[in-house]
């Protein structure tokens, strides 16, 4: 089942969605079996039902001693660019949030911040 209300960020494409965490597992699984694909199910903020996403979410990262959030806890530092914009891209996906990655002035890596434009 092609989505009609939600699209991947990347190309505009309509996603897949599965009625049940069940059904997204194995598609998760066949997928994983046949193109190689590390995918993930993760309930869908928009729809109520389920997609795929990249297994994105197990980015690591650590948290920054010298920069705090705006809730006056320990930002999430990021070993690279392109590791904190995976992370946006899954916050985007997951909660139509969108996040901007910039560099940590105390060199504790990269980090996300609400972009205000
Ligand atoms: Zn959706
Ligand atoms: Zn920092």
């Amino acid at each position: 089942m092609k989505s009609e209300t939600c699209f991947g960020k990347m190309y505009g494409q309509p996603l897949s969605e599965y009625y049940t965490e069940e059904d997204a597992q194995s598609a998760a699984e066949y997928s994983r079996e046949h193109f190689g694909n590390d995918l993930t199910p993760y309930n869908c903020a928009k729809c109520g039902l389920w997609h795929l996403s990249p297994r994105y979410r197990q980015t690591p990262s650590k948290k920054c001693h010298c920069c705090t959030g705006r809730d006056g806890l320990s930002k999430d530092a990021y070993r690279s660019k392109r590791e904190a914009r995976q992370r946006a891209d899954i916050i985007y996906l997951e909660h139509g949030i969108s996040l901007r990655a910039y560099k940590c002035k105390y060199g504790s890596g990269w980090h996300l911040t609400k972009s205000d434009y």
